[in-house]
């Protein structure tokens, strides 16, 4: 499912490559490491190795699987392009959930009406809003109110922030469009402090 992602996924491709022009050629052997993983969650991105955990218990379907390698890869974006304190500067950390949660489809119409908050104004936002707030809460100790001040005093500058994709992805035709405009120039811990059906990708 990995490899096909990698292949295939244009959501995926174009990250790489904007890694790859950005100086961070990505290693698929390397860089990505099926493992279990504990709790609910379904990836994780390790600044200190910039490795790419993939929990091959929690991912079952492809287009899960392209959401979640979509979700990483924009934090190894981040986590290239930018001097980003993952682990002292928790609003440096929800820039990334924000634009990680707003580019790799987590919160795309169809995943929304999946889970039943279809008719919610705003819903998007919403939607980013929230998950951000739970990737935080998944991988640091810290308050809710803590990272939702720290998703709330960022939100607006992050999510208008669509490098390196140029806008909202929200289908695999805007994707595509997306990657031909772009041709043309510590590890989580499960301390996760709720969980329900859902899964969280940090
Ligand atoms: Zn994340």
């Amino acid at each position: 499912m990995l490899r096909l992602t990698l292949e295939t996924n244009p959501h995926a491709r174009l990250l790489l490559e904007a890694l790859k022009q950005s100086g961070c050629t990505v290693f698929n052997d390397r860089h990505f490491s099926c493992e279990n993983c504990d709790g609910c969650v379904s990836g994780g991105f390790d600044a200190a190795t910039s490795q790419i955990v993939l929990c091959q218990n929690n991912i079952r379907q492809q287009s899960h699987m392209n959401r979640v390698v979509t979700h990483e890869l924009i934090h190894a974006f981040d986590h290239c392009r930018a001097h980003v304190d993952w682990f002292k500067n928790v609003k440096h950390l929800a820039c990334s959930e924000i634009r990680a949660a707003n580019l790799s489809g987590d919160c795309t119409l169809m995943n929304e009406i999946a889970r039943f908050k279809f008719g919610l104004k705003g819903h998007h936002q919403t939607c980013v809003r929230d998950r951000a707030i739970r990737s935080i809460l998944a991988v640091r100790k810290v308050s809710k109110e803590t990272a939702e001040k720290a998703v709330d005093e960022v939100f607006d500058a992050c999510f208008n922030d669509l490098e390196p994709f140029g806008r909202i992805p929200h289908s695999k035709a805007d994707a595509k469009r997306a990657y031909r405009d772009f041709q043309n120039r510590d590890r989580y811990t499960a301390n996760l402090m709720f969980c329900d059906n859902r899964t969280v990708e940090v």
